[in-house]
């Protein structure tokens, strides 16, 4: 990240739209997180499914599955297992991959657990792997396997645990090994929220926050918030400000059509860091194929904010084709941007605006 009096205009908007958790975030973040199941909006089949588990483990008097949460960031992972140990009436401890440096400290973690209590891991892809080999007899067996003293000495000593939940959370499946996969019960991925969703969720925030706002406003700002409850806090707190300088405080549609249109972020809730994706494929590429490290060195942005942050919304609204060759850009992100398309590329097939590429 550059010094503070090195940012652009473009590093803000990409902070506004950046789902990766930030100190601005921290404000009212406690109230505005929903503690429980009826509360959490969205993801009707992943609260359904584990409003089943949850009631089965409480009838059993037994701890919830080890659980892994996956999906884009801002979606909801850490404050959905957050109500799972309120629903579960236990207490969370929270950490996350890159947190846990050595294997005593997830040792001390684990032992510090009372029975039933949640241990939330987030990113626990990135997990070193010396650290998560302690986790295997864990989640398996509720035991630590801890080996005492050196050399011929040596010997391993099994260490009962509490019985607890583990709940992964992670932006890349993908990148966890299948030993860590495998030991977890159930497997859920969080999907992006609809705008429906994301107003009904802009709503009660600014119900939470005491800010006045129309039906339409609340629909413009999640209209933009690109499926993402975190972006659509975000954007409902500047927006917010523009209210209160521009008019008497409530957010109206125009209101918050004019402050999105200040902080670029244009009607589809692309920043400059969507647009400069796209139309770097487009001009330096032909559209793609493009491999994905070529065009985050051209971007100028990690591949992995790449691929996590930005990738998922411009696929969802079809705007960007992962093909085995590289990403491509589809006619509609031509048309949105405004672009002529070259024939070639129809001709050609490399171009197909149904992702079967
Ligand atoms: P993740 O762990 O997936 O990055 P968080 O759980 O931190 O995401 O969620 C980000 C913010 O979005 C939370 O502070 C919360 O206020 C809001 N949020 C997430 N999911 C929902 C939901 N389903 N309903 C209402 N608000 C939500």
């Amino acid at each position: 990240m550059p010094d503070y009096e090195e940012f652009t205009s473009e590093d803000f908007d990409t902070r506004l739209i950046d789902v990766e958790y930030s100190a601005e975030d921290s404000e009212n973040e406690v109230n505005l997180r929903p503690q429980t199941l009826d509360e959490y909006i969205g993801q009707a089949k992943v609260k359904e499914n584990l409003r089943i588990y949850i009631n089965a483990a409480k009838f059993r008097g037994d701890s919830l599955d080890h659980t892994l949460l996956y999906g884009p960031p801002g979606l909801g992972k850490t404050t959905l297992s957050q109500i799972i140990a309120n629903e579960m009436n236990t207490s969370i401890r929270i950490t996350s991959g890159p947190a846990i440096e050595k294997p005593g400290d997830l040792a001390a973690l684990l032992t510090n657990l009372n029975e039933g209590d949640v241990l939330f891991i987030d990113e626990i892809h990135r997990l070193p792997r010396t650290v998560e080999e302690i986790l295997y007899p864990a989640m398996e067996d509720f035991s630590l396997d801890i080996i005492i003293g050196k050399g011929p000495a040596a010997r391993s000593i099994r260490m009962p645990l509490k019985h607890f939940t583990l709940i992964g959370a992670t932006t890349r499946a993908g990148q966890l090994t299948t030993p860590l996969r495998d030991r977890f019960g159930v497997l859920m991925r969080l999907e992006l929220y609809t705008h429906e969703e994301l107003a009904t969720i802009v709503t009660r925030s600014s119900d939470i926050l005491g800010i006045k706002i129309s039906k339409s406003g609340a629909e413009e700002i999640a209209k933009r918030s690109r499926g993402t409850p975190r972006i659509a806090n975000r954007l409902l707190k500047r927006v917010r400000d523009f209210a209160q300088i521009m008019g008497d405080g409530e957010i109206t549609k125009e209101i918050a059509d004019y402050a999105l249109k200040q902080l670029e972020i244009d009607e589809l809730g692309l920043d400059g860091t969507d647009r400069k994706m796209l139309t770097t494929i487009i001009k330096f590429y032909d559209g793609g194929p493009v491999g994905l490290e070529t065009l985050a060195a051209t971007v100028g942005e990690e591949s992995v904010t790449l691929e996590d942050v930005y990738e998922p919304y411009l696929m969802q609204i079809g705007f960007l084709n992962r093909t085995p060759r590289g990403r491509c850009v589809t006619k509609a992100a031509y048309e949105h941007l405004k672009m002529s398309m070259p024939d070639r590329q129809t001709k050609n097939g490399i171009f197909s605006e149904s992702g079967e590429n």
